[in-house]
């Protein structure tokens, strides 16, 4: 393929090193970008306003004195702008996103033009109800489909991401060991050691102790060491399933008796649903509370596109605990159940204002309904085929941190394969870049050393993903073949190099602060 042709040689032609590669900081026609604070507009105004023939203002003392502190440019460097900075953004629509555990699959558009629908967009969360029946009955109608899929009774919408969904399936936990009075006793949460951060954080932030749980050398759950801690002292287990090696856990059912014997409740992270949905229904194998990220499985947009969205599907016996509002259908149309003197005289609470992302709501229902219950079921096995081709056309060249057997819908490798060369995972996401490619998830699973996770989705066409195993393969033949600094001083062909991600993450500098000496003022 003419464009890998570069990828493998020991040496390649055009390499920057450190040096900017033009005078003007931009590469080809992706332009240089600086701060807009930075862009040359103190002093001017971008609109044309007559000077005004009044003196003073009707504002007294309230008359701003300082300058407002943000540069006047006209329309078209605006735009110019945040088009330039958006392009600085990869995203699912230019290229695979292959972040493992994220499911960056396609958003298809039909999605947005139903939630732009003015009758999906156009309307306040406090209308009255009879004004918004449609919307109410899309809701009704999502929560439907959400607890017909995993085969659960009840469904919290209002949970605005996976962990938000978290908190409000411990906090449904907590109500139901208060209401039994064992809230006192039962103060541990169990998380398996291979959890996303997110887990512990939840169980941390409810007040709980966070214990942890082994897991084996195929990468599960150690039941063994998950029956030695569960007893009178543990609220809830949080298990993730598929796991985040990508890997169903094939004890689940054992699992979920264990945790019930003891009188704790299964919390089940429902981020990898992607993998089992039409195939495998939570609510058999025994889950408590789930939550499903509508941005992950259903296709709603990550981040920039919008706010997530995260209901958690519960159980029988957790149901009267879920938090308001929930909609109600009958003989009067649909009406929201809002207030304890209303049937919701067990809710915990609730966890937002209003109602939750109405946008995200019609945009996984479209998908949904777009999709069939048969579309969506083959939407599972595709994402699994094509995480497993991808783990079979990798595996001689990396090694599978898990060999033995077929993943679910990402495939994971770790550093062993890298061993000798000098060259780390992290090195090895940076030359991705300079190929194209946004890296995969690196060194997530903790439990899996150097890790690189590779989630492909379902959206991926079998000719996007060959070139990507192409590149991959290319890259891991050179990091085999000595060229290290290929990957050492990668991404060359990024506009920016490596960045201290912890500085950044640690004292991030959020606000921009005028240069010494200069008359600009921000507030
Ligand atoms: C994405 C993810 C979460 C958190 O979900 P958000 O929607 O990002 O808050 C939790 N657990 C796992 C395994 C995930 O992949």
């Amino acid at each position: 393929m003419s464009t890998m042709n570069t990828v493998g040689r020991p040496t390649t032609p055009n390499r920057v090193e450190n040096k900017p590669a033009t005078l003007t900081g931009g590469r080809g026609l992706l332009q240089d970008e600086h701060l807009i604070f930075e862009s040359d507009g103190w002093g001017k105004t971008g609109v044309d306003l007559p000077e005004p023939t009044t003196d003073g203002s009707d504002l007294g003392d309230l008359v701003r004195r300082n300058p407002i502190g943000l540069p006047g440019l006209s329309e078209p460097e605006t735009m110019r702008h945040y088009v330039r900075l958006s392009q600085k953004n990869h995203a699912i629509d230019l290229a695979i996103y292959p972040l493992g555990s994220c499911t960056m699959k396609h958003n298809p558009r039909l999605n947005e033009k139903m939630a732009r629908l003015p009758g999906f967009s156009d309307i306040h969360p406090l209308q009255p109800t009879s004004t918004v029946q449609g919307a109410l009955e899309l809701m009704d109608t999502l929560a439907h489909w959400l607890k017909t899929l995993t085969g659960m009774p009840a469904v919290a919408l209002s949970p605005k991401a996976g962990a938000h969904g978290e908190l409000c399936g411990l906090m449904a936990i907590r109500a139901a060991h208060e209401a039994s009075g064992e809230h006192e006793t039962r103060r541990k949460v169990l998380v398996p050691t291979s959890a996303h951060g997110t887990n512990p954080a939840t169980a941390a932030f409810v007040g709980y102790t966070v214990v942890e749980v082994a897991q084996t050398d195929d990468g599960r759950v150690d039941v063994a060491d998950l029956a030695s801690k569960l007893g009178p002292d543990v609220a809830a287990i949080m298990v993730t399933n598929p796991n985040t090696c990508g890997l169903f856990e094939r004890d689940i059912l054992e699992i979920s008796r264990l945790t019930h014997e003891a009188g704790a409740y299964f919390y089940c992270d429902g981020a990898n649903f992607n993998a089992i949905v039409g195939r495998v229904r939570p609510g058999d194998l025994g889950v408590d509370a789930m939550h499903i990220n509508l941005h992950k499985t259903f296709s709603t947009p990550h981040g920039g596109g919008g706010p997530g969205s995260g209901p958690v599907v519960l159980s029988a016996a957790l149901a009267p605990f879920a938090p308001a509002p929930w909609v109600v259908h009958d003989a009067d149309g649909y009406r929201l159940i809002e207030r304890e003197e209303d049937e919701a005289a067990q809710a915990f609470g609730r966890m937002c204002a209003f109602q939750g992302q109405m946008g995200m709501y019609t945009r996984a229902l479209s998908y949904m309904m777009s999709h069939g219950s048969d579309g969506l079921r083959q939407v599972a096995e595709d994402a699994v085929l094509n995480a497993n081709y991808i783990k079979a056309r990798l595996s001689d060249v990396m090694s599978a941190a898990f060999p033995d057997g077929p993943c679910m819908h990402e495939a994971l490798f770790d550093d062993e394969w890298l061993k000798g060369t000098d060259v780390t995972t992290l090195d090895f996401a940076k030359a991705m870049i300079d190929e194209g490619f946004h890296p995969m998830t690196m060194y997530f699973p903790l439990v899996v050393h150097g890790a690189m996770l590779i989630e492909p989705t379902e959206t991926e066409s079998k000719q996007e993903l060959d070139r990507f195993i192409h590149a991959m393969r290319a890259l891991a033949g050179a990091a085999k073949a000595g060229d290290v600094d290929r990957f050492k001083g990668a991404p060359f062909h990024a506009p920016l190099k490596r960045l201290d991600e912890t500085r950044a993450a640690r004292s991030p500098v959020l606000r921009w602060t005028a240069p010494e000496g200069s008359n600009i003022a921000a507030e």
